[in-house]
């Protein structure tokens, strides 16, 4: 786990990002604040070699604007390596040209950009499959698959009935638990992210074996929230504190 934070960053911790490694093949879901230097640390490589693909489930800057410092990192020093696939919302290949004050075909010099597929795609030994969900801006539920292994990612998302087959029988569900309402009780406006209870609710709905909470509003009460998810969810609740190994299989 690179980063569990929604919206902007705790001190010491990173926003949205997961790196997932299977048979050699290292994919990135997510890239928000303060990922990209936990990224390359675990890569032990300055312009992320190594780093195979990168989804990005939405164009909100704490899923994406560490996308940017990689772009410069293999503009800049890695150009010899290869192009990294990147699968995203249009939108975000648009931001990191942006950030950069450069056209979309200096952002391809970096990435190999394709839109997020809906039905069955391999993206090296992983099949990718992506689902709308509603969020302010167009949100993709993702779900990666590798003999027979299953992790399944809402992005950020109010509550969904789609939430349910994104995730079925998922090994690790990796659920937004943004839970605005732990600091603004009452406050909350149209259901465009989930409390930890509804990010539970969509687990038990889905079959998953494990539920990992993530995207926890600033200054939240993790374990709170834990306990939320772990009264509607019968299996192990996970939170995405930096750092964080899970070993799936
Ligand atoms: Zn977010």
């Amino acid at each position: 786990m690179l980063g569990g934070c929604g919206a902007w960053p705790e001190a010491g911790r990173a926003c949205s990002g997961f790196l997932l490694e299977y048979e050699g093949f290292r994919l990135v879901l997510d890239l928000g604040y303060g990922t990209l230097p936990r990224l390359l640390a675990l890569l032990g490589s300055p312009v992320a070699r190594g780093l195979d693909a990168v989804v990005v489930t939405h164009d909100h800057p704490d899923h994406v604007v560490d996308l940017h410092g990689l772009f410069r990192a293999r503009l800049y020093d890695g150009a010899e390596l290869p192009r990294i696939s990147l699968y995203a919302p249009e939108a975000v290949l648009d931001r990191v040209a942006g950030l950069e004050d450069a056209d979309r075909a200096t952002a391809e010099r970096v990435f190999d950009w394709r839109p997020l597929p809906a039905g069955p795609h391999e993206v090296g030994p992983f099949r990718l499959e992506s689902v709308a969900l509603p969020h302010h801006v167009p949100n993709a539920g993702v779900r990666l698959s590798a003999d027979g292994l299953v992790v399944a990612y809402s992005g950020d998302t109010g509550p969904d009935p789609a939430l349910a087959e994104l995730g079925r029988d998922a090994d690790l569900f990796i659920v937004e638990a943004t839970d605005r309402g732990q600091q603004q009780p009452g406050g909350s406006g149209p259901a465009l992210d989930l409390t930890a209870r509804e990010a539970g609710e969509a687990a038990a709905a889905a079959g998953a074996r494990r539920l990992l909470l993530t995207h926890f509003w600033p200054g939240n009460d993790r374990e709170r929230s834990r306990a939320d998810a772990a009264a509607v969810f019968p299996g192990p609740v996970l939170i995405a504190d930096e750092g964080t190994v899970v070993a799936l299989g």
